[in-house]
């Protein structure tokens, strides 16, 4: 979910303080989209236009992370339940409104990139934009070679069709009966690795996303990040 309070938003912006932003609002002073807004608790996207007193929010440099994302955070903005979400593992000194693109599930580690830039975020979850996302599974029991070419074709799973461009055993424990799969996707379907696995009857103990097109996780360790280099968002886009 890439929206966030209005008053929030405006605050954020380096225009005012979030109760002065309130003031404004039940002024009647806000417009969203060019309509005036009087309720506290609308919501905006990145993608909205946002106006006080009929002038544009300053525009946020655009700003591009990538964070190893650790298990046990969520992949939004704020949650109703008060878990930690990406955006409390950013330092304070990034105070650009920053959401995440894409997702991933709450257990599952691994790369995700976050921005402000929505255009960019877009762009990116776009089924058309075939970007290859390497993940890492490991799984109760032993793929046979014509379960990984199942994968590839596809498995129906709840009516959808899943599918990945490849999958290969990196490990296997024959001992415990475990191994560790690397799967490399082109959609970004809901839980679509666990699904994947689990329709063929592997549950997923572990899951990792380790690259996300050019990009690695490199030597960052669970909940640290770095900035994309420019160089790197050309190659994204
Ligand atoms: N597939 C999943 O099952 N979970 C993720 O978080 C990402 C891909």
């Amino acid at each position: 979910d890439q929206k966030e309070r209005l008053q929030k938003v405006i605050a954020k912006s380096g225009y005012t303080s979030r109760r002065k932003a309130e003031n404004l609002i039940t002024e009647g002073r806000v417009k969203v989209n060019h309509k005036k807004v009087t309720e506290l608790g609308t919501k905006v996207g990145p993608n909205d236009v946002v106006e006080v007193d009929g002038i544009p929010l300053e525009k946020e440099e655009p700003i591009y992370i990538l964070l190893y994302k650790p298990r046990g955070v969520i992949s939004s903005v704020s949650d109703d339940r008060g878990r930690k979400v990406v955006g409390d593992l950013i330092s304070d000194e990034i105070e650009e409104r920053l959401f995440p693109v894409g997702r991933l599930d709450y257990d599952t580690s691994g790369l995700i990139i976050l921005t402000n830039d929505g255009e960019f975020s877009q762009k990116l979850i776009h089924p058309k934009y075939k970007i290859n996302k390497v993940y890492i599974a490991k799984v109760k029991g032993i793929p046979t070679k014509e379960d990984l070419k199942t994968l590839k074709k596809g498995v129906h799973h709840e009516g959808e069709y899943l599918r990945c461009v490849n999958s290969r055993i990196l490990k296997t424990d024959p001992a415990k009966k475990k191994s560790i799969l690397e799967l490399t996707l082109q959609e970004g379907k809901n839980r679509q690795v666990r699904r994947m696995l689990e329709a063929l009857g592997y549950q997923v103990e572990k899951l990792k996303r380790e690259r996300f097109g050019p990009l690695t996780l490199g030597n960052l360790n669970p909940g640290e990040y770095r900035e994309l280099t420019p160089h790197e968002v050309k190659q994204l886009l």
